[in-house]
């Protein structure tokens, strides 16, 4: 049997992470947890929170620490997570959010992070070319469309151009994830959990550096490492 994995993805806008996050889910049959999928569930039911959230999403800014905790802290909370695992996609994104998944995941605390190296000349031309399942958050884009008419060949939901993958917006993510984010990579980097994986190339291609960096890591005792 494969064994779960307790995992966080870093890499920005356009590194690939959603796409490899759902491929890895499959591989280590745990669930994908993506804050901007929850997220955009919530907008998309409007529920109370979905409606505040929608503008400062819409606007490439990130939502508050706390509320976005509880979120992560009650899905990890439910029964397949603590059971074998998670992939955390889109969290942490701040310092403060790292701490505060420290304490949602102890005492077992995280596997390894991932982070997902790519130029940033490459991801403004994935961004403006991504296009999204509405109802699954598949990925597509406009060189690689589902098969018949923008409809997802995953679940048959509408395939459309995300509200915040506008100039604007991609670039006010860019400038948050360098200013916030990107100072994760030194935290785990300093906690011996970061393992860096290079992006770029074939979706299949950049899966199977990832599996096997994760499966490498994972036969060395974390003090031998
Ligand atoms: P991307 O990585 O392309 O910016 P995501 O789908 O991960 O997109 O997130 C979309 C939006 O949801 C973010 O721009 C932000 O507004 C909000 N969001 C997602 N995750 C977080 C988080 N961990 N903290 C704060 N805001 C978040």
């Amino acid at each position: 049997m494969i064994p779960g994995v307790r995992l966080v993805v870093l890499g920005k806008q356009g590194a690939g992470k959603g796409t490899q996050c759902v491929r890895l889910s499959h591989h280590y049959v745990v669930p994908h947890v993506s804050t901007g999928d929850m997220l955009r569930g919530e907008v998309k039911s409007k529920t109370p929170f979905g409606v505040r959230a929608q503008s400062m999403m819409d606007q490439g800014e990130l939502l508050p620490d706390d509320l976005v905790m509880e979120m992560v802290g009650g899905r990890l909370a439910e029964r397949d997570a603590r059971g074998r695992g998670f992939v955390l996609d889109g969290c942490p994104r701040t310092t403060a959010q790292a701490k505060g998944l420290e304490e949602i995941v102890h005492p077992f605390g995280l596997d390894l992070v991932i982070n997902l190296e790519i130029d940033t000349s490459l991801v403004m031309k994935r961004l403006a070319s991504r296009r999204v399942c509405v109802d699954c958050g598949a990925n597509y884009s406009t060189a690689a469309p589902p098969m018949v008419n923008w409809t997802c060949d995953v679940c048959g939901g509408e395939v459309v151009q995300r509200e915040d993958d506008t100039e604007e917006a991609i670039e006010r993510r860019l400038d948050l994830y360098e200013a916030e984010t990107a100072p994760l990579i030194a935290w785990y980097s300093e906690r011996d959990l970061l393992v860096p994986v290079n992006g770029t190339g074939s979706p299949d291609a950049v899966t199977r550096r990832v599996v096997g960096a994760i499966d490498t890591r994972r036969q060395i005792p974390r003090s031998l490492s």
